[in-house]
């Protein structure tokens, strides 16, 4: 009875197991390829002062271009590659790409150029205890002074492996490349690791920009992020800025910088070359 109830169940779950393996198998050695073919591209996105809405910064979001199809964006690909380890080559590819890029536009747009740029590194990445001698590698390769880069990490990294994460980030922290907590206020927040963890910049997820002026509790759990960030000698971003009266309230809460499709969406980079080139004071045609 129970062999006849498991094969009933085995040839009523198996072909769509089947077709779910076989689909992630396809995208493993898809991607694998991808990026022997180089078909991945680096976009940025400008992060601006919001006083005086001028480029300060730029974040570096890896997209996806198979030749003649559309660009596949990071939320589809990033999981098998982090599932797999792709993620390991993909990140340090982005980080060579953005250094590289970062001196590049400085050396042609001088104080115009972003001051600094943001590069995501996956939390995969604090497995290897050699990081730190990786990254050191790839910037000094691209001659970028390694105050001008900054890594995005998220509230995951605190949870495995605290010790060694608080040692790469310490090594890195003297080297002078700065460390910024992504999406902060979604994960699994601890006010701990403020303290606990070398940490530079704070930056907002995007869900509490998107509900400003929404609620009284989503605009005091913002102004409290602000203040914290302030007392706590933290750089402040905010991420997912689409309107204008989001800039004021930001601004208004002691918020310096920001980026969203109000500014700028991710581009590539000879839009963000044009950019720099037209804009000495940008002024978003919205
Ligand atoms: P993230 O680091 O939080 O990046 C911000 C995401 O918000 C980007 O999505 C960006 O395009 C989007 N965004 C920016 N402004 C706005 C806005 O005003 N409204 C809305 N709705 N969205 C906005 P994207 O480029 O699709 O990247 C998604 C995530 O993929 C990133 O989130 C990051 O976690 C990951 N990712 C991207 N590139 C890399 C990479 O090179 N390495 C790693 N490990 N992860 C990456
Ligand atoms: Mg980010
Ligand atoms: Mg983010
Ligand atoms: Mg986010």
């Amino acid at each position: 009875r129970a062999k006849a109830k498991g094969k009933a169940c085995h040839e009523i779950f198996a072909p769509t197991m089947h077709l779910s393996a076989l689909k992630e198998l396809h995208l493993e050695s898809d991607l694998r390829q991808a990026i022997q073919r180089k078909e991945l591209v680096v976009y940025y996105q400008p992060i601006f002062r919001l006083d005086t809405q001028q480029i300060i910064g730029a974040e570096a979001l890896v997209r996806w271009h198979p030749p003649g199809k559309s660009l596949i964006p990071p939320n589809d690909f990033i999981p098998i590659a982090e599932e797999t380890g792709l993620i390991i080559d993909i990140d340090r590819w982005v980080l060579q790409c953005a250094c590289q890029q970062l001196h590049q536009w400085q050396k042609e747009f001088k104080d115009l150029a972003p001051h600094f740029i943001s590069v995501n590194l996956s939390p995969k990445q604090f497995s290897d205890p050699y990081l730190t001698n990786t990254i050191t590698e790839i910037i000094s390769a691209t001659e970028l002074p390694k105050e001008y880069l900054k890594l995005e990490i998220t509230e995951t990294v605190f949870l495995k492996n605290s010790n060694t994460v608080l040692e790469i980030l310490s090594q890195l922290q003297q080297l002078n490349i700065q460390i910024c907590l992504d999406d902060f206020g979604t994960g699994y927040s601890s006010l701990s690791y403020l303290h606990r963890f070398p940490l530079n910049s704070l930056k907002i997820d995007r869900s509490f920009v998107s509900h400003l002026g929404q609620t009284t509790k989503n605009d005091a759990i913002v102004r409290i992020v602000g203040s914290l960030a302030n007392e706590l000698e933290l750089e402040l971003i905010a991420e997912g800025i689409e309107e204008s009266y989001q800039i004021e309230a930001l601004n208004h809460l002691g918020y310096q910088w920001g980026q969203g499709y109000y500014f700028s969406p991710p581009i590539d980079d000879q839009a963000f070359s044009l950019l720099l080139k037209k804009n000495r004071i940008y002024t978003p045609n919205k």
